[in-house]
């Protein structure tokens, strides 16, 4: 039964000010993307690897990335516009015959084998699962004059990360409406709740940070660091 991941790694990368798309740039020695190949090419229950680049980027990425040492790599497709539309076109590459497809970004260098591992074994149980972490912070909305409107009950909120688990059919068919209906969503499984889909959360990692940010590539460089010198 093939297990397999579609790594998300076509968006621009706008928010980051870099010219290059920040999945490219070096952290600790190597792209960012690179670091996080890595992690799914380490784990024993993946079989194939899809990489999603940024649309008309994909002879680009093939030639910064150093992509001949990934044995799992199947294919590199370029996305889209938007998320949902990159992760559509890498769950287009997948086999049909797959039974369970992760989708995770390519910004999360620091995934574990360990939480892949946990995300697999509870697809099989839950058909869809994503690993959260609760929310430490007070979250309050506000309304467009920055009058707070209601704070929010924390202890029901969760940040919700990748690798996000979903058996295969699942997924293809509901991004499939998706697309036939122009929905967008920041996460996969925000589109199958949205077809009334049930979605599990699991225990997620602090340490498996999307970098977005500059503060958070700082912190990425400094984990990375770290764990090159356990090694
Ligand atoms: O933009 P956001 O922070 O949600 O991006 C999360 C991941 O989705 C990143 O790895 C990014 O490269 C990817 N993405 C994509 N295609 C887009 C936009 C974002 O694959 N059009």
């Amino acid at each position: 039964m093939k297990i397999g991941v579609v790594i998300a790694a076509g968006g621009r990368g706008i928010r980051f000010g870099n010219a290059q798309p920040k999945q490219f740039c070096p952290i600790a020695g190597k792209p960012i993307v690179e670091w996080t190949l890595d992690r799914f090419e380490a784990c024993h229950l993946i079989n194939f690897i899809i990489l999603v680049v940024p649309e008309g980027m994909k002879k680009q990425a093939e030639e910064k990335l150093s992509l001949s040492k990934y044995r799992k790599l199947k294919t590199i497709v370029e996305g889209g516009k938007e998320r949902t539309d990159s992760v559509y076109e890498g769950l287009c590459a997948v086999d049909e015959d797959t039974y369970i497809v992760l989708i995770h970004d390519g910004v999360r260098p620091l995934v574990s084998t360990s939480l892949i591992t946990s995300v697999i074994q509870q697809t099989k149980i839950y058909g869809a699962v994503v690993p959260g972490v609760p929310i430490k912070e007070t979250i309050k909305e506000k309304s467009k004059g920055n009058l707070v409107l209601k704070t929010l009950s924390r202890e029901k909120l969760y940040l919700i990360q990748t690798p996000q688990g979903f058996k295969y059919e699942l997924i293809k068919n509901a991004h499939k409406m998706a697309r036939s209906s122009n929905l967008k969503q920041s996460d996969d499984a925000g589109i199958l709740e949205k077809l009334g889909e049930k979605v599990y959360i699991i225990p997620g990692e602090e340490k498996n940070i999307k970098i977005t940010t500059c503060f958070d590539f700082k912190l990425a460089e400094m984990l990375l660091k770290e764990e090159q010198k356990k090694i």
